[in-house]
């Protein structure tokens, strides 16, 4: 991180976009309490293009004093400010009106994400329509989140409050950047909670966009509050703060590990959301066609930035080489290249560490034996590219069947029975999604039953929707997004007890 002197060059700019189609970068300040402030003990840093390694920006970074300032608004905001007393009708009024300006502006989003964050500008598109869905469905909930009346014992009426749980800390990670916004904002706000974000290091800008286009929506002050900076110290002190009342976070199972034991010394409530290594399964009496598109989409979708790309590739023995020769195929005619080109297909990797890892997981992959078929090396000398990557003949203890790699690498795996895939499906710490591609409904629903993971697709790969709960079992999480799920993690649940006359 660079010094404070620094800091006063992180300046909201603003201009017209620029005229090589990129999108120009206005906003870099942080935003608290509907202000755009400097850090009064933050510093800065520096975000890059991946495509290039160039750097887009300088962007201020909040301190703890910072962090301090706009959990104050938050509470502020909670307790004496328009969003108080605001009927729950007009919270999600607020949810519809920013979703509206989300697509308004979906073509700018877009390319600004592509441009921090190296994802094809079809695929933030395709971000930009699930931030718009989740928005809109938990507008929805604004007004129906419920209490119950209890039939208790005695002459009392009991009834339930389901009140918001108060300021919220949300840490997000750079694979996802809008869209981890969306699923954490969403039903935080649904539920009348105010939030203190921090966006990842990586990809900082597009929530700065957010909080724009949420005053703009008309978002009382405090409500929303973005903070960028380091983990170690942003996020650490927004974790630390004793007046923050929840952390939910996605990232890396190591960093929960690390937020966990560190909420706990103010009992805050957690949830997480974190990686995956997740088991495709390709029986033999699978449409090949849709499952070699299905494997190849599950692995190689968004560079496999993804925590829950299919990265265990199961395929039954029978028609095991054949599968993968069409994958091969496939990963060869990959159109790599800059994000912001339509006719791109897979961008860079986010930053020069990700690609350092994916590398040393190839080098570990040949040097435990697995088959390299095609792959395995960076592209061009600038960006962060690497090649669709695909390890044949990999056993269940190889580093690149067990770890995370986050990047375009698949491990095939050879099996002979259901049984057998099962109990190696789940044969991993994580438990994130899962999922099989058979005609055979019974075969189907045996592994959707039997398989550890919080997501099963059958016959499809990464379908998500702002409707159905998303989270995971084992070391993948604690807590679930998305759906009505999600609610009750925004949500403190309070008993009224009252004695009756008579
Ligand atoms: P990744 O490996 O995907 O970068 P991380 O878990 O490191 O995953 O990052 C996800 C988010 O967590 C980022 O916003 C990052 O800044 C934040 N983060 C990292 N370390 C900490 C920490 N010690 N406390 C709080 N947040 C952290």
């Amino acid at each position: 991180m660079a010094t404070k002197a620094a800091a006063a060059k992180a300046t909201a700019k603003s201009g017209p976009p620029a005229s090589n189609g990129r999108p120009s970068v206005r906003l870099t300040k942080l935003f608290i309490d509907n202000e755009w402030c400097d850090p009064a003990d933050g510093g800065s840093f520096e975000t890059c293009n991946p495509a290039t390694g160039e750097t887009i920006a300088t962007v201020a970074a909040a301190g703890p004093g910072d962090v301090d300032r706009a959990v104050k608004a938050a509470r502020r905001a909670l307790e004496s400010g328009p969003w108080s007393t605001m009927d729950a009708a007009d919270r999600g009024r607020l949810m519809f009106k920013l979703a509206d300006l989300v697509e308004q502006n979906a073509d700018e989003l877009a390319s600004l994400e592509s441009l921090n964050c190296g994802k094809t500008i079809a695929d933030s598109k395709g971000d930009l329509q699930g931030v718009c869905n989740t928005l809109r469905y938990y507008a929805g909930w604004a007004d129906k989140v419920e209490g119950r009346t209890i039939p208790v014992r005695g002459n009392f009426l009991s009834y339930t409050l389901r009140q918001p749980v108060g300021v919220i800390g949300q840490i997000i990670p750079w694979n996802f950047p809008l869209l981890m916004l969306a699923w954490k904002w969403g039903p935080a706000l649904a539920c009348g909670n105010a939030v203190v974000m921090k966006p990842a290091e990586q990809t900082p800008l597009t929530a700065l966009r957010m909080a724009e286009l949420a005053r703009e929506a008309g978002f009382p002050a405090g409500v929303i509050n973005i903070l960028n900076g380091m983990g170690e110290t942003t996020g650490a002190a927004i974790v630390n703060h004793p007046d923050v009342d929840k952390i939910a976070f996605t990232g890396h199972v190591d960093t929960a590990k690390i937020i966990q034991k560190a909420a706990a010394d103010t009992l805050k409530r957690t949830t997480f959301e974190l990686g995956g290594k997740s088991p495709n399964v390709i029986f033999a009496d699978a449409d090949m066609d849709a499952a070699v598109a299905g494997a190849f989409h599950a692995i190689y979708f968004h560079g496999g930035q993804c925590c829950t790309a299919g990265s265990r590739l199961f395929v039954e023995s029978r028609i095991h080489e054949e599968f993968v020769e069409r994958l091969a195929e496939k990963a060869k005619g990959r159109v790599i290249g800059d994000p912001l080109d339509a006719r791109t297909e897979q961008g860079p990797q986010v930053s020069q560490e990700q690609l350092d890892k994916i590398l040393h997981y190839v080098d570990l992959g040949e040097k435990q034996g697995a088959r390299l078929i095609t792959g395995g090396e960076r592209v061009g000398q600038k960006g962060f590219f690497v090649q669709p990557t695909i390890f044949d003949n990999v056993t269940d203890e190889m580093a690149i069947a067990r770890d995370e790699i986050f990047g375009p690498v698949v491990s095939v795996l050879p099996f002979k029975s259901a049984e057998e895939v099962i109990e190696r499906a789940n044969r991993t710490y994580y438990g994130l999604a899962a999922a099989v591609w058979t005609k055979d409904i019974d075969k189907a629903h045996l592994y959707a039953r039997k398989v550890r993971a919080g997501t099963v697709w059958v016959n499809c790969y990464h379908v998500v929707d702002a409707t159905t709960p998303f989270g995971g079992f084992k070391m993948s999480g604690q807590g679930r997004e998305n759906g009505e799920a999600a609610l009750e993690h925004y949500t403190e649940l309070k008993t009224v007890t009252v004695k009756l006359g008579g």
